[in-house]
């Protein structure tokens, strides 16, 4: 369907080559844009391969997305190596699981430091080009931690409620400026950041039971949201939080 064609778009996705990063590039360039990925290591480079069968344009670039010179590298190599950026997924996210008692301030630091600084600082710079440009989607990656609490993950809860909170902030601000910000809450999805979850037989159990479509969800059930709110199918929908959850939040 047209309204979901994204022939001629560039996308940034950070941390797009493995995990939900991965499933929403794969998606973005199956709806026909071109595609840069930041990496936090080259090792991996199968998406970027998959990516390039499919015929787009492809740039995976090596950064740590928490230091804060390195996003102002990333736009500048994004911006000459395709003109211009269209579309911004923030989604390159860690966690560190530790009682808030013991949850040391590195901890909280490096998490602050990615989910959100770097968020800030990535939608600050491609914002102003897009605001030059008149048009231009950001979509950034929340959790169901947007909303509750959780349980010994203090500065992820902080750092993913700050996603919420400035997702809405560049909405209001940027919506004029025909530039759409959004944000997708995934809810437990089966990836490197929820593998000590898994693991942990109880705790996999209860999430499973309260997750009303049964099953954890995979990468691929970001694709199709991901394409829509980069879409001209999204342009009305501002600071907006889509919940990608299988029901969770609706328990
Ligand atoms: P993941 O660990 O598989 O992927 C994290 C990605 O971030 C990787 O591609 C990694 O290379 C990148 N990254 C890590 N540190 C980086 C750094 N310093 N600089 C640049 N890139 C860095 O986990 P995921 O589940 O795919 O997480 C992706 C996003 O989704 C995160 O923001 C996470 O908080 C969020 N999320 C995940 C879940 C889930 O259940 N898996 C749920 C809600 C939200």
């Amino acid at each position: 369907m047209s309204q979901f064609d994204l022939t001629g778009k560039t996308a940034l996705v950070t941390g797009g080559a493995s995990g939900l990063g991965r499933g929403m590039a794969l998606g973005l360039a199956k709806a026909g844009a071109d595609i840069a990925l930041v990496a936090f290591n080259n090792k991996n480079m199968e998406t970027k391969e998959e990516i390039e069968a499919l015929g787009r344009k492809v740039l995976q670039i090596q950064a740590d997305l928490s230091e804060e010179n390195s996003c102002e590298e990333v736009v500048k190599q994004v911006s000459e190596a395709f003109g211009k950026i269209d579309i911004l997924v923030n989604n390159a996210g860690i966690i560190r699981r530790t009682p808030a008692a013991e949850h040391s301030r590195e901890d909280w630091n490096a998490v602050i430091n990615l989910n959100l600084n770097s968020v800030y600082l990535l939608s600050q710079l491609v914002g102003r080009e897009m605001i030059k440009q008149g048009s231009g989607k950001i979509i950034n990656i929340a959790s169901m931690l947007s909303y509750q609490g959780g349980i010994n993950v203090p500065g992820y809860t902080a750092s993913k409620h700050g996603i919420a909170g400035l997702t809405k902030a560049l909405a209001n601000e940027w919506a004029e400026k025909g530039i759409q910000v959004n944000a997708i809450a995934p809810g437990y999805m089966a990836t490197a950041n929820t593998k000590q979850l898994r693991e942990d037989s109880k705790r996999s159990e209860q999430i499973l039971e309260r997750i009303p479509a049964g099953r954890w969800g995979a990468p691929e059930d970001l694709a199709g949201p991901v394409v829509f709110l980069a879409s001209r199918a999204g342009d009305y929908v501002n600071g907006h939080i889509l919940n990608v959850d299988g029901g969770w939040m609706s328990r």
